[in-house]
């Protein structure tokens, strides 16, 4: 190959990556609130973003301080074709599901649910009256794993590092030299940086990947534009670093992935690949069949929201 054909290749290359590099969209999150004081922000999906990576479903709630006799209580549901991606923050949370796992989470730990071909669960507050601050988030399963045996992981610790001084905890996949344990199945990666006073850090990004950001709490500015919490920022793929900073105490949630090739259809509680497979789950879950009953019901179990002639149109 001769030298110029090489620098060509090599230049339009690197324009491909500066164009991709370039992109920078600030992505409004659904702000939906529940009671009188807790505050749910959607980021995934919006009109405007679907997924990151296999990451489809991002839930901001909190930070709150329930009311006495308050609390988060989400009844019984069923998933498919998903993991469930709980981070928490503060407070603490109760799991039970369909397969007999009754598990609390606190701040710091991850729980991790693959529905695979189907599995119910219902999260509540240990008590009511207390605060809460958590994500949520759901992982897409590829095709050759959607339909696997459901199961629940705890993880109760996870990877921390420090980087110009932000405390950052690898949630997902391997960053800053460390591996998070939790067992997803794209390449997938999830950091959680707070910090308590002033930090700055460059953080090595893998440029196959898209990468989203998201501040928990405080005000960040990320590759330079100011965030709150609130607002997605799209960072697009073909960054070969990031720049964190905050000038008083603030909190990150960096996620990535290799885009996700496949078409999903992401429909109330679940994801699937075809308009009929959301059909056969809602029926299934409205009529009590195929799904596995929840041993300890705590809370009211939630009905699917009937389909009617709603198409439903795939997304990646
Ligand atoms: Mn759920």
């Amino acid at each position: 190959m001769s030298q110029l054909h090489t620098d060509m290749i090599t230049s339009s290359f690197q324009n491909d990556i500066n164009s991709k590099e370039s992109v920078l969209d600030r992505i409004p999150t659904r702000i939906t609130k529940i009671g009188e004081n807790l505050d749910i922000r959607r980021a995934l999906p919006t009109n405007i973003r679907r997924m990151v990576g296999a990451w489809c479903f991002l839930d901001h709630a909190g930070p709150v301080q329930f009311s006495p006799g308050e609390g988060l209580h989400v009844g019984p549901h069923p998933h498919i074709g998903l993991q469930t991606f709980t981070w928490l923050i503060e407070g603490e949370i109760i799991h039970r599901d369909s397969l007999g796992y009754e598990q609390i989470i606190r701040p710091g730990q991850v729980n991790l649910m693959t529905a695979g071909s189907g599995i119910v669960h219902s999260e509540d507050s240990t008590k009511d009256g207390q605060a809460l601050h958590t994500v949520q988030l759901w992982i897409a399963l590829p095709d050759s794993q959607r339909h696997c045996d459901p199961a629940f992981i705890h993880y109760p610790d996870l990877p921390v590092q420090t980087i110009g001084g932000f405390q950052a905890t690898i949630l997902v996949g391997t960053a800053l030299g460390m591996t998070a344990p939790s067992q997803v199945y794209t390449p997938l990666v999830g950091i959680d940086f707070n910090a308590t006073i002033a930090a700055q850090a460059d953080v090595d990004l893998n440029p196959a990947f898209e990468y989203a950001a998201l501040t928990l709490r405080g005000t960040a500015k990320i590759a330079n534009e100011t965030l709150v919490p609130g607002t997605l920022l799209y960072l697009g793929q073909g960054r070969q670093r990031l720049n964190l900073q905050c000038e008083e105490a603030a909190q990150i949630l960096l996620l990535g992935g290799e885009p996700f090739n496949e078409d999903i259809i992401l429909w109330w509680n679940f994801v699937a690949r075809t308009q009929l497979e959301i059909e056969t789950a809602t029926h299934h879950w409205n009529n009590q069949t195929y799904f596995l009953p929840l041993p300890n019901n705590p809370a009211k179990r939630l009905q699917a929201p009937s389909l009617q002639d709603f198409h439903l149109k795939p997304s990646r």
